[in-house]
């Protein structure tokens, strides 16, 4: 086991030309003190998780520090916010400090989360507050234990450094990893600025590190998008599947490996409302939930035009129409996995539909539904939902058309329950559970967002002395307002 200290370290990023990035040293916060880590995250780098807490590697994750064998910079890219473009944009308040080399080869970006100002800080602070760090920390973590693509987050610092949002907050820093920072925006950037020599050694840099089977030719810029496209359809499609509203698709927030990226005032849903916007700044819901994958494709269109100088117009359609084809394979396939559906019938999307819009009529929690319907011909009946039912009719005509749909299934009740409950979390991040852990780290006590930590590592177990975690939500989350300053 290793610590920061004596972890390999490289700096593959500077392969690109310097116009990608500008050299940045770390600005430290005021006694730091750590938060939580990441135990899963820390074994997969072959780091020892507890020396985490050590001065040595405190001074290192709050910017007070720097080891030789690092060189930070900060990232340059453009992007489109809310569908406009902004030529300005870059790393304003996070650095890569290096990669590091895991024993199989592959590299990990250390990605320092508000280190301070930046050349692309704009009118920012450079800093991120403990608030949306901790978010940030446990949604990157429960979103990597129920399976979908996401950067990770090996530990949060918080500070006694005053940062100034609605209210005086503390300074805190965030260790993002994975393995590529690189976005949309970088290719935008190399595009809108006409530097074509920029745009083809990006895409050769890309290839080489992140998809070493294409060659660096047109054909291999083609199905380079065309990939990219499919990843981030099936990260899209996970999205819809387990209620996830990221809030803030802009272009400079997409990642090229189809990653979860950059967590801002995303929410899990509780009642299903498809129109949900978690984002209180969204005022028109362009991010709105079930906005999400035609925006994702609306943001591959922006790269497919940043590509296009490498690329002919028709390979990228053909991308663009590859994205469509995978996003509805898989939230087709993935609603029936839902439903416990095994095999395919003609019907089944009006089933999934008819689903959909009987639990928006009603209001019905999204994720408690999905993960009682594994009882549905034990413990379940018609009344355990029907009492809560405002729109009986559809609940009544979905329970026909369900129990009917049910009968065509070849596996037995059990085999159907385990399948589901496989698929179904029982413990999601709700923001009202966020926003309990948050106020108590607030005010010095760790205890509660590392125990929510725990229970989300395990999202489909039972945890039966968690079960408070699986609740519906209480009144006043209802109410709960995420601020989108970060
Ligand atoms: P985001 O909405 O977090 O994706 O950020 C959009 C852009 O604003 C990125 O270029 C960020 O680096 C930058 N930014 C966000 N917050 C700050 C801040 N507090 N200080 C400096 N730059 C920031
Ligand atoms: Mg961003």
């Amino acid at each position: 086991m290793q610590t920061l200290n004596t972890l390999p370290y490289q700096q593959h990023f500077r392969r690109l030309p310097s116009a990608f990035y500008s050299n940045v040293m770390p600005q430290g916060l005021e006694a730091p003190e750590l938060v939580i880590v990441s135990d899963g995250l820390a074994n997969e780098l072959n780091l020892d998780a507890q020396s985490l807490y050590e001065e040595t590697s405190l001074k290192l994750l709050s910017g007070n520090a720097v080891l030789d064998r690092w060189q930070p910079l900060a990232m340059k890219y453009t992007g489109h916010q809310f569908g406009y473009y902004n030529p300005d944009l870059g790393d304003g308040r996070g650095l890569l400090l290096a990669e590091t080399q895991l024993d199989n080869g592959r590299l990990i970006d250390f990605h320092l989360k508000g280190a301070g100002l930046t050349p692309y800080s704009r009118m920012g602070d450079g800093r991120a507050v403990l608030r949306s760090s901790i978010r940030e920390f446990l949604a990157s973590e429960a979103l990597a234990a129920l399976g979908v693509p996401t950067t990770r987050a090996l530990c949060v610092v918080a500070s006694q450094t005053p940062v100034q949002r609605e209210t005086t907050e503390k300074g805190a820093t965030l260790l993002r990893c994975t393995e590529s920072h690189i976005r949309f925006g970088h290719f935008e950037y190399a595009y809108h600025t006409r530097q074509r020599e920029l745009l083809e050694a990006l895409a050769n840099y890309v290839i080489q590190r992140y998809f070493p089977c294409l060659p660096c030719n047109e054909q291999g810029y083609a199905d380079l998008f065309r990939l990219i496209a499919e990843r981030t359809a099936g990260t899209l499609a996970q999205w819809q599947l387990l209620g996830f509203n990221h809030g803030v698709m802009n272009t400079d927030n997409m990642s090229i490996l189809g990653e979860t990226f950059d967590f801002g005032p995303y929410g899990f849903l509780d009642t299903f409302d498809p129109g949900h916007i978690c984002n209180h700044s969204d005022t028109g819901g362009r991010y709105a939930f079930d906005q999400q994958p035609g925006i994702a494709h609306w943001n591959l269109s922006v790269l497919a035009q940043a590509m296009s100088p490498l690329v002919e117009r028709e390979a990228l359609s053909e991308g663009l129409r590859a994205y469509g084809e995978v996003f509805n394979a898989k939230f087709i396939s993935g609603m029936r996995a839902k439903l416990g559906l095994l095999n395919a019938r003609n019907d089944d999307e009006n089933l999934i539909f008819q689903t959909l819009q009987m639990l928006a009529n009603n209001r019905l929690d999204f994720s408690l539904f999905f993960r009682a319907l594994s009882d549905f011909d034990t413990t379940i009946t018609r009344q355990t939902w029907r009492d809560d039912c405002i729109d009986i009719k559809s609940f009544d005509q979905w329970w026909q058309v369900y129990s009917e749909r049910l009968k065509h299934e070849a596996q037995s009740a059990s085999d159907r329950r385990a399948q589901m409950l496989a698929v179904n979390p029982r413990y999601v991040l709700r923001n009202y559970l966020a926003q309990e852990a948050i106020t108590a780290a607030e005010q010095g006590h760790y205890e509660p967002v590392r125990r929510l930590h725990q229970v989300l590592k395990h999202p489909f177990d039972e945890q039966p002395e968690h079960a408070d975690f699986a609740k519906r939500p209480p009144d006043w989350a209802n109410k709960l307002e995420i601020s989108c300053s970060s």
